[in-house]
């Protein structure tokens, strides 16, 4: 029987020392220097079986996506991970499950160069609550209330693909599809792009509740009215081979899960943005813009468009 400090030492413990960490796993509390001229920037998700991925899940994606997402968040600000604290609850220390779940947060946290500094280990139903910590330079954070009044308004990579992912796994149709389903799986959290975005957008956000409930968050934030043509917004080829032309929009616009950044950019400024996405080899759409008033309105072919779904709201 695996014990509560075993487990800590034998999955998440790790022997090598790291920027800034002056105390890490062990003591009664993490000790993190954060570098002269930054802001800490601190972020937490929780990942909850059931709700927010199928029971029976593979640990090792459930491992890679409660960090994903936490990252994103980072991306979203522009700033560059640094450490991360896991509360793990757990129904029991299995040890194939913890060995596959610490697999996939352990090779993510080591692309992006992210130290897990601490947790907390208890037993009750699989929850996932990851903190994540990182810098931007003093004053430089990326927020959703910067956009003007004309910015355009662009996102990366496609939309739906997760959602639609999630809908296969749901219907125990997983192998018909497995670049959507990995979307949902494994999502990308575009970080080194919101690293490259600072200075040049004048908002972010991330993209994991769907765009129609998140831009309206970004555009409320900003004190603006967003307008976007939803024949704009990117679809993979997957999708649209895969879904009906209706259903792949409505989960680019309501289904969440993507990971992908939105941003605000002055016209000016555009171009800057995509030659810093094409040198990530990342495709960014412009779909829209943000302009004087509130709300968002959707147009399609010229005419106005009603979504016929709404961003993703754990309490609606
Ligand atoms: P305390 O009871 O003083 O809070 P714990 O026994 O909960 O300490 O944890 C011992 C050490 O192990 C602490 O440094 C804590 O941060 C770390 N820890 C506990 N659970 C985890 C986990 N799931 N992942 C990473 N570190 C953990
Ligand atoms: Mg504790």
């Amino acid at each position: 029987m695996l014990g509560e400090f075993e487990l800590i030492r034998r999955f998440f413990q790790s022997p090598e020392t790291a920027p800034g960490v002056v105390v890490g796993i062990g003591d009664d509390a993490a000790v993190l220097r954060v570098p002269d001229g930054c802001d800490l920037v601190a972020a937490v998700d929780t990942l909850v079986e059931s709700r927010h991925f199928p029971a029976g899940s593979d640990p090792r994606s459930i491992g890679h996506r409660a960090l994903a997402v936490n990252l994103s968040d980072l991306a979203a600000m522009g700033a560059e991970p640094a450490w991360a604290t896991l509360a793990l609850t757990l129904p029991s220390a299995d040890a194939a499950w913890l060995e596959g779940f610490a697999s996939g947060l352990r090779t993510l946290a080591r692309r992006h160069g992210v130290t897990l500094v601490g947790g907390d280990t208890t037993r009750g139903p699989l929850t996932i609550s990851i903190q994540i910590m990182g810098f931007v330079p003093r004053g430089a954070a990326l927020l959703r209330g910067g956009a003007r009044a004309g910015d355009l308004l662009a996102v990366t990579g496609t939309l739906g693909d997760a959602g639609a992912g999630l809908a296969l796994v749901q219907a125990g149709a997983a192998a018909q599809v497995p670049e959507l389903v990995r979307r949902f799986e494994y999502p990308t959290p575009r970080v080194e792009m919101g690293l490259a975005a600072r200075g040049i957008a004048t908002a972010a956000m991330d993209l994991s509740d769907g765009i129609v409930g998140d831009l309206e968050k970004l555009a409320a934030a900003s004190g603006l009215a967003a307008q976007v043509d939803v024949d704009r917004l990117p679809l993979s080829a997957a999708l649209v081979s895969y879904a009906t032309a209706a259903q792949a929009r409505d989960w680019a616009l309501g289904a969440g899960d993507d990971y992908e950044l939105l941003f605000a950019v002055p016209a000016a400024r555009a171009a800057a943005l995509a030659d810093a996405a094409a040198a990530l080899d990342l495709r960014l759409t412009v779909i829209g813009e943000l302009a004087h008033g509130r709300g968002v309105t959707w147009s399609s072919k010229g005419a106005k468009f009603a979504p016929a779904v709404g961003g993703f709201d754990h309490f609606a």
